[in-house]
């Protein structure tokens, strides 16, 4: 395949439009032309440290203006970032390490003691902080005048949600084109400013980093999502776009109350797992223009988005492909369904990643003919919107129906009395599997068994009622704060069915 080369990102918006603002963090500012020049004064002091061209280094950093600098830094240099997720475990941050064969981290201060960690269970491995970092020499960097777009730009991991982790490798290319088709979709005015509260770690964040690099348009950048600060800042710092995933869109939701937000508020991208109908209802109800999205590591964010007019006539639905990229449901024989029929969602397009890093094997049985098998199920209806229902590894069928927890989950996320739920299936000598319940009660609800149940009956087929609820103070969910259904079959493997719970 030919070479498709473009200019370094950064370089190119810092020589475009060196004045306009990149990003806000806390008090501080910087216009691109100063993120280009504390970028390259980063890739002189990490060039210092024996970085070059295609090496790849560990980041493992939380939402502030170093990260970002590095992140670039490492861009102008050629060098690949193997971006790690901050609130994993050590011998987890070990794996991934292991796993990808990074020798070098660039990492918190306050997270020094997990790189001794680290260091001592990776003999070759060298870890230095950012602030050590930014107090070294600076040398004059060889920076990459181009990007080739199929290379390597940063390695991200999935959540780990159905099992190990796997390092997605994401190309130059892959955000490119990630950033055109939300731009064409979501489409693009000058004034547009995006609030990042999500981790940069993540995707979901990183694509942030990269749509301001080269729409030109500044990020207000946050640690953390805090309610208060981001509807301040929506207002002080006149944010049109906002991504969220449904957990902190509910906050959102419950703090203005009966207001409305700023007008040039423009979309709430709201991605990451099932949205649950009840939210999506306030959100219409209180004028929120959430853009629902489905996308995942490897199509480096969104590739299905459903735009604010069909909010009401599609609710539910994530959406249709962006531009760039297609989409179509397998059913297991390998052929098209029809609309309306569930099968694997699969899709296409210059977005998607070329494969795992170091797994062939993983990659070809993900990966056939270009067409990424995204392992959740799905449905298209006439018109071609999309309707994610699970992942196909969660689905539990129960008298030869299938029965989706994400549909459960959300129908009990509906009682006024539910803060958290989480369905899973258990063999059944009768129906082979039924659905099992976990529920965390709001502070201070007292709701029943029984009351749950009934609560489901009047809205759900009778076989898709849970056969037993279990109250928990807390459910299991991964550093993306998402719901391990893996793990709820474990619990109740390791207690065993309590009777008393059964219906
Ligand atoms: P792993 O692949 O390691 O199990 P993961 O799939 O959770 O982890 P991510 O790439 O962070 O890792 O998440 C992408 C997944 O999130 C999608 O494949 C899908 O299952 C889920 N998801 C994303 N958007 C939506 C949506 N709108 N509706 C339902 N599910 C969604
Ligand atoms: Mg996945």
């Amino acid at each position: 395949m030919q070479n498709e080369n473009m200019p370094n990102f950064l370089k190119k918006r810092a020589f475009l439009t060196p004045d306009r603002t990149a990003i806000y963090f806390h008090d501080e500012t910087l216009t691109f032309n100063e993120l280009y020049h504390r970028s390259v004064k980063a890739a002189g002091q990490l060039q210092g440290l024996g970085v070059k061209k295609d090496d790849y280094v560990g980041v493992l950093l939380k939402n502030h203006l170093d990260t970002v600098i590095i992140l670039f830094a490492l861009q102008l240099l050629g060098v690949t970032a193997v971006i790690l997720n901050n609130r994993l475990t050590t011998a987890e941050l070990a794996w991934q390490l292991n796993d990808s064969k990074t020798k070098i981290v660039v990492l918190e201060p306050s997270l020094s003691e997990v790189g001794n960690a680290l260091k001592s269970s990776i003999a070759s491995l060298s870890c230095v902080t950012n602030n050590q970092l930014f107090l070294m020499k600076s040398e004059v960097p060889i920076i990459q005048e181009e990007v080739d777009l199929a290379d390597i730009c940063t390695v991200m991991y999935t959540s780990g949600t159905t099992g190990n982790p796997k390092g997605v490798m994401q190309s130059y290319g892959n955000h490119w084109w990630n950033s055109v088709g939300s731009a064409l979709n979501l489409g693009f005015i000058e004034r547009d400013c995006w609030l990042c509260t999500v981790p940069i770690f993540h995707i979901s964040g990183f694509s942030i980093l990269m749509r301001g690099v080269i729409y030109g348009v500044p990020i207000v950048l946050h640690e953390s999502f805090d309610v208060e600060k981001v509807l301040a800042d929506i207002k002080n710092k006149q944010v049109t776009i906002m991504s969220v995933v449904g957990t902190m869109l509910s906050r959102i939701v419950t703090a203005i109350k009966d207001e409305h937000l700023p007008e040039q508020f423009r979309c709430m991208l709201l991605g990451g797992g099932p949205a649950p109908l009840p939210l999506l209802q306030s959100c219409v109800e209180k004028g929120i223009p959430v853009f629902q999205t489905y996308g995942m590591t490897e199509t480096a964010s969104q590739i299905v988005t459903l735009s604010p007019e069909y909010s009401l006539t599609k609710l539910g639905s994530a959406g249709k492909p962006l531009f760039p990229a297609q989409l179509k449901i397998e059913l297991d024989d390998g052929s098209d369904a029809p609309a309306g029929t569930a099968g694997e969602i699969v899709v296409k397009g210059p977005n998607i990643t070329a494969g795992y890093l170091y797994r062939p094997e993983a990659t070809m049985e993900k990966l056939r003919d270009g067409w990424l098998h995204t392992g959740d199920v799905g449905y298209l209806d006439e018109e071609g919107f999309l309707y994610v229902l699970d992942r196909r590894s969660d689905l539990i069928i129960s008298g030869g129906e299938n029965i989706y927890p994400a549909e459960l989950e959300s129908v009990l996320l509906g009682h006024p009395d539910v803060a958290d739920a989480g369905v899973t299936g258990v063999e059944d000598d009768s129906w082979g599997q039924v659905p099992i319940a976990f529920v965390v009660k709001k502070d201070g609800a007292d709701v029943s068994v029984e009351e749950l149940v009934d609560y489901c009956m009047s809205r759900l087929a009778k076989y898709k009622i849970p056969k037993a609820v279990y109250f928990t103070d807390l459910l299991p969910r991964n550093a993306a704060k998402k719901l391990l259904r893996r793990k709820l079959r474990e619990w109740l493997k390791e207690a065993g069915l309590d009777d008393e719970n059964f219906i």
